[in-house]
């Protein structure tokens, strides 16, 4: 490349390189929650800074436009499998985190604004999952007792078998419902987070993608896939599951979590959010239809992967519960089947990480990015400044 000038392009205009390419401080790589959230922030701090997001989609492509919208800090199954690699404390701290993250999501965009449904969270056990509730059981009032001293809610976890036959469940006999979770609209929590990064007059270029970078110590030189190279002063990756091609040393592997979205369905019982085996699968009425996600533990191995694609064997599985247990008696049809690729390690912690004197990281969020991807973004602000 020409150093004098690095952003060579027949095709661009004085006017495009002014404006879009020149004299960035802040470069963000990929426009998911924590991206948009860390160039929100950083903006919020440093108003005159020029910041640029770039994303390799036409839309964000990852998680963050394809998750199932829970609003969540933990079922009593995931934490019992969560205590199994971690500490009591490093669960506990992990919770905190999910539920302070979630606050910091909805002051930024406003309950309304996201459709923000405090609906609370109901994990369901049917009759072969009678051990694991009895786990649970044994857990539940000291985890009450611990979420109440240090984050002041109280009751958080009860039984609520009195419930299941309100849903119109089949082969379901213990439920436990967490009062202070929630469901968002993610479609509309993502177009707000695009807003408020347009409206603080952060430049989103989509479409490209990020190839090689190299940190001079003066400048961060950026290339895309498209040919083109920039220059930043700052370059933060929020790669999450793609993190791997760029960031090699890093932990982090993508791992794709399957769904499905039922038609509307007449008289639909169920309403709220849903948990069973350790979190593995989730569900939610969305209006009147049934969205179902998971079954990922099925195929550890094969899902491991950045192919967006859904699969016969864990789809037929997803068909199966629904059938079986979730609408045993609805008429419905199956609209729509699609996958999103989280990033996943062997701690479930999110890196954030300084990687040179001026790039640096926010990967890794797992199933849990709608809880902490805005606190994380606000972290990452002030770990770049
Ligand atoms: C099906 C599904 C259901 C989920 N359900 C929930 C839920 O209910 N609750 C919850 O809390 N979490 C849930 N999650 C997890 C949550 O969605 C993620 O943790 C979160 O969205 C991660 O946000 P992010 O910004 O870190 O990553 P992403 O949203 O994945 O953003 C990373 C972005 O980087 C872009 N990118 C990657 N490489 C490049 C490159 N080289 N150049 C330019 N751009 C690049 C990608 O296209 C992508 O848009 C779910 C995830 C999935 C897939």
């Amino acid at each position: 490349m020409n150093s004098d000038r690095p952003f060579f392009r027949p095709s661009l205009s004085y006017w495009e390189i002014d404006h879009y390419l020149k004299d960035i401080d802040l470069l963000v790589v990929g426009s998911g929650i924590v991206g948009l959230t860390t160039a929100i922030f950083f903006k919020k701090k440093h108003p005159n800074k020029k910041v640029v997001l770039v994303e390799k989609g036409f839309l964000p492509s990852g998680a963050s436009t394809k998750n199932a919208g829970f609003a969540c800090f933990g079922s009593l199954s995931e934490i019992l499998a969560d205590l199994r690699f971690s500490t009591q404390d490093e669960v506990f701290a992990l919770i905190a985190k999910r539920f302070e993250g979630l606050q910091e999501l909805r002051t930024l965009t406003g309950d309304k604004t996201i459709d923000y449904q405090p609906c609370g969270g109901f994990e369901i056990f049917r009759e072969e999952d009678e051990s694991q509730f009895s786990a649970c059981f044994d857990i539940l009032e000291p985890m009450n007792n611990r979420i109440r001293d240090e984050l002041g809610l109280e009751h958080t976890y009860s039984i609520q078998n009195e419930m299941i036959s309100e849903f119109g469940f089949n082969g379901v006999s213990k439920m436990i419902w967490n009062r202070h979770e929630g469901s968002i609209d993610t479609g509309k929590m993502m177009a707000e987070l695009l807003r408020i990064a347009s409206a603080s007059g952060i430049i989103i270029l989509n479409s490209l993608e990020v190839s090689e970078w190299n940190d001079n110590q003066t400048y961060v030189q950026v290339s895309f896939a498209n040919g083109l190279e920039i220059r930043a002063q700052k370059v933060h990756f929020a790669t999450n599951g793609f993190a791997k091609s760029l960031l090699p040393d890093l932990d982090v592997e993508p791992a794709r979590a399957q769904v499905l979205i039922t038609s509307p369905i007449e008289g639909l019982k169920v309403r709220g959010t849903f948990h069973l085996d350790e979190g593995f699968f989730y569900f939610r009425n969305v209006g009147n239809r049934v969205l179902l996600g998971g079954g990922r533990n099925l195929a550890l191995e094969a899902e491991t992967t950045l192919e967006l694609e859904t699969t016969q064997l864990i789809q037929n599985r997803l068909d199966q519960l629904l059938k079986e247990n979730i609408l045993p008696n609805s008429e419905y049809e199956i609209e729509h089947r699609w996958a999103g690729i989280m990033g996943v390690g062997p701690k479930k912690k999110a890196i954030l990480k300084q990687l040179t004197d001026n790039v640096s990281c926010a990967v890794r969020l797992g199933g849990m990015g709608v809880a902490i991807g805005t606190s994380l973004g606000k972290e990452s602000t002030e770990m770049i400044a």
